[in-house]
């Protein structure tokens, strides 16, 4: 970075308390710019916690260390030894591929500091978040008066509408002597369990089609005469193979029951947003709540869950918090804080709402598409490699295959040494009890015939 890339910001007045801090502004936010505009290293991975210690020594310290010592730090020993999320090559768990806008706009969100739990003190600010929520329940096809906020993740975006769905269930319903259950598939994401266990309710796991899908006719079936069930959880794209459940006939299923259906769509639901897609969530209009993590495919950066309620007065009933200090608030609108499990917030919609101002919906259509073809490009081409073998065809931009033959420990050898060289992240998963791999494309920067390469040159 050269010096007159920098900025030059003086106070002008310098504070009583913590005086000029003109060089902490200056050295901080001249890393950000440049960071901005510059791909980040495919080599960072982490490090053993005693390696850091001894190269970044005590940073808190009576006096402090400075803020140039500590963003030089940060630069070249933090950073270093954390993954880089947005590398196009980075195809491993979920990775994340936020615009340059979004990101650039999540700066001006920290500066901006606005308080986003309540509408009487970030008003302005959740307007436009609502605005990409509005288009989000546009997507779903739901009607108007659908809501929702925006949360850190997907995890306690399905915590927050399944707590949601009980209050529902205990105040329509009364809980059932031997407690509440929630009914989903194996495939669903391990915060669903996650959360159930937070809520002290059952999971009532549902068997899955040969190819991993919740279907409704599973579904009808497993509930049976059971009256204990308070909600079903579906998937519109599992994390490990990027599967959407049968949504229409679930659908069917929660309707003829009068049960709470929660839709997860933290990977998968950006697809909504591809006019090729569309068609695959079929009867997602009807669910009762839905999310969507703009931090996985949705080109926002971290961290960023859209949480939708079709009635966001059962959500409100359930979360919102009273005190004394807290009348002031205004309960005529929905306040983020009233729609989960939070009370202060960053405005974190905000980078998403800004970059979808800036580009417009159709280049989101675009780019999703973009991604899941370049996930069926390298589908077919592992099918055509003797060597290895494609386990699941994309519904979305996961492939799961696997290299017949190849022990765990060969996997991870493979893995580890693509990876520190900087090539190409993909880490083993379990398929059907084997070791497989996953290829997880939400990057539009990702090139199937570099993939292919790689592949082809080191599975043999
Ligand atoms: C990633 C994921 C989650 C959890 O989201 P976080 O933002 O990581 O908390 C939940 N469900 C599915 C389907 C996911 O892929």
């Amino acid at each position: 970075m050269s010096p007159q890339d920098s900025f030059h910001v003086r106070y002008r007045k310098t504070s009583p308390i913590w005086g000029d801090e003109s060089e902490a502004v200056n050295t901080a936010l001249t890393w950000a710019v440049h960071r901005t505009v510059v791909a980040s290293d495919p080599k960072a991975t982490a490090r053993d916690a005693a390696d850091l210690a001894r190269d970044v020594g005590q940073t808190i310290t009576k006096d402090g260390i400075g803020a140039r010592r500590a963003m030089e730090l940060f630069d070249t020993v933090a950073l270093p030894a954390s993954r880089a999320p947005d590398d196009p090559y980075n195809l491993a768990y979920i990775p994340s591929a936020p615009t340059r806008a979004a990101v650039a706009f999540d700066t001006v969100v920290s500066t901006a500091n606005i308080f986003g739990g309540t509408w009487e003190a970030g008003s302005g600010a959740i307007h436009l978040e609502n605005q990409a929520i509005a288009w989000l329940i546009s997507l779903l096809d739901w009607p108007a008066s659908a809501a929702g906020a925006f949360v850190a993740g997907g995890t306690l975006g399905n915590l927050s509408a399944l707590a949601a769905a009980r209050h529902a269930a205990d105040t329509s319903r009364g809980r059932p002597e031997g407690g509440w259950f929630l009914a989903c598939s194996e495939g669903a994401h391990s915060s669903v369990a996650a959360a159930a266990q937070i809520l002290d309710v059952g999971v009532l796991t549902v068997p899955t089609d040969a190819r991993g899908h919740l279907t409704g006719a599973a579904l009808d079936e497993a509930l049976g005469a059971r009256t204990d069930v308070f909600a079903v959880v579906a998937s519109a794209g599992t994390t490990n193979t990027g599967i959407v459940d049968d949504l229409a006939d679930i659908a069917d299923v929660c309707e003829k029951r009068g049960l709470w259906w929660h839709v997860d769509g933290a990977y998968g639901g950006a697809a909504l947003a591809s006019p090729t897609a569309r068609a695959m969530f079929a009867g997602i209009e009807r669910a009762d709540s839905f999310i969507v993590d703009p931090h996985k495919w949705l080109f926002a950066p971290y961290d960023c869950c859209a949480l939708i309620y079709r009635d966001a007065a059962r959500a409100a009933a359930a979360h919102s918090q009273h005190a004394s200090y807290l009348e002031a608030i205004d309960r005529s609108q929905f306040n983020p804080a009233d729609l989960a499990i939070h009370l202060s917030r960053r405005t974190r919609g905000l980078p998403l709402w800004f970059s979808l101002a800036t580009h417009g919906t159709e280049a989101y259509g675009r780019a999703i598409d973009t991604c899941m073809q370049t996930a069926r490009e390298i589908a077919d081409g592992i099918d055509a490699l003797e060597h290895l073998e494609l386990l699941v065809p994309p519904e979305l931009s996961v492939v799961t295959f696997r290299r017949p033959g190849w022990s765990r420990a060969e996997y991870a050898r493979w893995s580890h040494r693509l990876a520190t060289d900087g090539v190409l992240l993909i880490v083993p998963t379990t398929y059907e009890e084997e070791t497989a791999l996953r290829i997880v494309v939400v990057n539009p920067l990702t090139r199937a015939d570099f993939v292919l390469k790689i592949l082809s040159e080191t599975m043999r």
